[in-house]
This record gives structure tokens, C-alpha cells and sequence, in this order.
């Protein structure tokens, strides 16, 4: 009767390592995936050297900027990704607006989600 306890608490004990393995190998292809799309979608975005919207226009890097996270108004050279307001609850942006239509493109630099 031990032995049979015994032998089901090892089985047990695989099973659990084995869903847990499972788990990590899933989350690991979710994150490459991620990671993976998301750096062809930067060089996609950015195929000619030039940054631009679904629409086609190119979004220069110079330039006013609004700051998406708290309506911060500035200059920037770096596609005013990164907000000089102090106070702002989300100085890194990780959207940039076309500067002729205002189609919002994913930051180029940023791979991998948060
Ligand atoms: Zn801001
Ligand atoms: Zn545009």
C-alpha cells in the first residue's frame, strides 16, 4: 500500500514538472514571437531610412511634439519620444503621431511588450 503512495507521489511530482515545463516553453514562444514581430515591424516602419505612418507620410524626427501622457507641447529631435515634463506619469512614449496626419506608428526603438 506504501509502495503505491509512494509511487503515485512520483508520478505526481513529474506531472506537475512536466505542466510546468510546458508553461515556461509556451511563454518563452510568446515572448520570441513577440519580440520577433515587433523588429520587423521597426525595420518595416523604417525601411527606407525614413520613419512613416500607414499612410506614407514620412514623420520627421525634428520637430513639436505633444506628449501622449500628459499633453506636454515640445521640441524634439528623437520624435518626441522622450516627454521634459517632470511631473509626467509616462515620460517614455511608446507611440509616435504622423506630424501630417496624425496616425499614430509604434516607437521604432522599443521591441519587446512591456
Ligand atoms: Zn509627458
Ligand atoms: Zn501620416
Amino acid at each position: 500500500m506504501k509502495t503505491t503512495w509512494n509511487a503515485l507521489k512520483v508520478l505526481f511530482s513529474i506531472a506537475t514538472w512536466i505542466v510546468t515545463f510546458l508553461c515556461w516553453l509556451l511563454f518563452g514562444t510568446w515572448t520570441l514571437a513577440t519580440l520577433i514581430s515587433d523588429w520587423r515591424a521597426a525595420r518595416r516602419t523604417r525601411a527606407d531610412g525614413h520613419l512613416r505612418c500607414l499612410a506614407g507620410h514620412i514623420i520627421e524626427p525634428s520637430g513639436v511634439f505633444e506628449c501622449s501622457g500628459c499633453g506636454w507641447v515640445f521640441r524634439s529631435d528623437n520624435y518626441g519620444l522622450n516627454c521634459p515634463n517632470p511631473e509626467c506619469p509616462k515620460p517614455q512614449s511608446n507611440i509616435v503621431n504622423c506630424t501630417t496626419c496624425g496616425l499614430s506608428v509604434r516607437n521604432p526603438g522599443r521591441i519587446g511588450r512591456p
